[in-house]
């Protein structure tokens, strides 16, 4: 036997949540599959999504490129644009689409010379403050864009800092400046990421981008979108011990027993991506049960409590997150999001289900 732990990928519940998010929205949808598909597999989500995605997007070409290698034919997206030449070049062969934020991305356009015009998302910091051209100079960007062979049709794009809260000034601000600056410009609009397409109706149009959401974790504060969880993390009881009052479990002892403590050994650590800032007390799966976790995740192992599991032993089932626990849960618990816990899985054994 090899070792249990696990990452399971519902591809079925992949594709509801696109659907989900597509309708919410309204219009069509990029499925955003960078960083292997928030740790899910990219290339096992795009064939699942192919039959309903209008289409994908991704951080870099590599991903685009692999991707296509893969033999997906809708269109790609590449969130950060060309880092180079070589880029351009790939995005061309490949027939990519291309985010452009800067002014160097326009010149690597201006400099080649085009099998096929490269279609472009032009990107505005309408408040993020992090891409983008500023609303002043987003219509002069836009016309020299248009002078250009090798740059195809323009999509107005901008992207929301605080989406995500549901009462953010903000957003309703940055809404405001990209309405105001794209007001005389043509062609298709896309502005929102998860957030926006839950909490921001305002901002929907032709496109939306959704990532976290499609993986089934709910980004705002209060969900209540019909999301079901993507991916299951997890692993099997491994070791058990028993142990009285006082002692302590785990690296730098930081859990101390008060009472008759019944200890599960589980086969998953950080290496693994489960976060070591987890607290004890964070809720785990046990043989379908809610129990807790006791003493410092190490690299590859971890701690559980059972003692009012006593039907639980060598070979219970674990699951870490999935259907039964929201990764949004230990997330918060661990101090940071689900984005982060998600795309850091790996070495753990991969397997997907789907219906076709
Ligand atoms: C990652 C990303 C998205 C997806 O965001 P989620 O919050 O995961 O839905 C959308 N747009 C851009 C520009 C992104 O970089």
């Amino acid at each position: 036997m090899s070792r249990p732990a696990f990452a399971h990928i519902d591809l079925d519940a992949l594709r509801h949540n696109y659907r989900v998010a597509r309708s919410r929205h309204g219009g069509k949808a990029l499925a955003v599959v960078k960083a292997n598909g928030y740790g899910h597999g990219a290339i096992r989500c795009a064939h699942a999504l192919a039959p309903v995605a209008d289409g994908f997007a991704v951080a870099i070409t590599e991903e685009a490129v692999a991707l296509r290698e893969a033999g997906i034919e809708q269109p790609i997206l590449v969130l950060e644009g060309a880092f180079g030449a070589d880029d351009v070049t790939l995005a061309d062969q490949h027939r990519l689409w291309l985010v452009v934020h800067q002014d160097e991305q326009i010149d690597m356009l201006r400099a080649h010379t085009p099998r096929h015009p490269i279609p472009v998302w032009l990107k505005m910091d309408s408040g993020m403050h992090r891409a983008g051209f500023f609303p002043h100079a987003y219509a002069d960007a836009f016309a020299r864009l248009q002078t250009l062979p090798s740059a195809g049709p323009v999509t107005l794009m901008t992207h929301f800092a605080r989406a995500d809260e549901p009462d953010a000034d903000t957003t309703r601000v940055q809404l405001a400046s990209f309405e105001a600056a794209t007001a005389a410009l043509p062609g298709e609009r896309s502005l929102c990421n998860s957030g926006a397409i839950l909490g921001w109706p305002a901002a929907h149009r032709q496109w939306c981008r959704p990532g976290i959401m499609m993986y089934g974790a709910d980004p705002m504060p209060t969900p209540d979108a019909d999301l079901k969880a993507v991916m299951t993390l997890g692993s099997a009881i491994i070791g058990v011990r028993e142990l009285g009052v006082g002692e302590p479990v785990g690296y730098g002892g930081r859990f101390i027993t008060g009472r008759p403590t019944r200890v599960g050994l589980v086969a998953m650590g950080y290496a693994d991506g489960y976060p070591r800032t987890v607290p004890d007390g964070t809720p785990i799966i046990v043989g379908g049960q809610r129990t807790r976790v006791i003493g410092r995740v190490s690299m590859d192992m971890m701690t559980v409590d059972l003692t009012d599991l006593p039907e639980a032993g060598l070979g219970t089932p674990v699951e870490c997150w999935g259907p039964h626990l929201n990764v949004n849960v230990v997330a918060q618990a661990a101090g940071t999001i689900a984005y982060e816990l998600l795309c850091n899985v790996k070495r753990v054994a991969f397997s997907d289900t789907a219906s076709r």
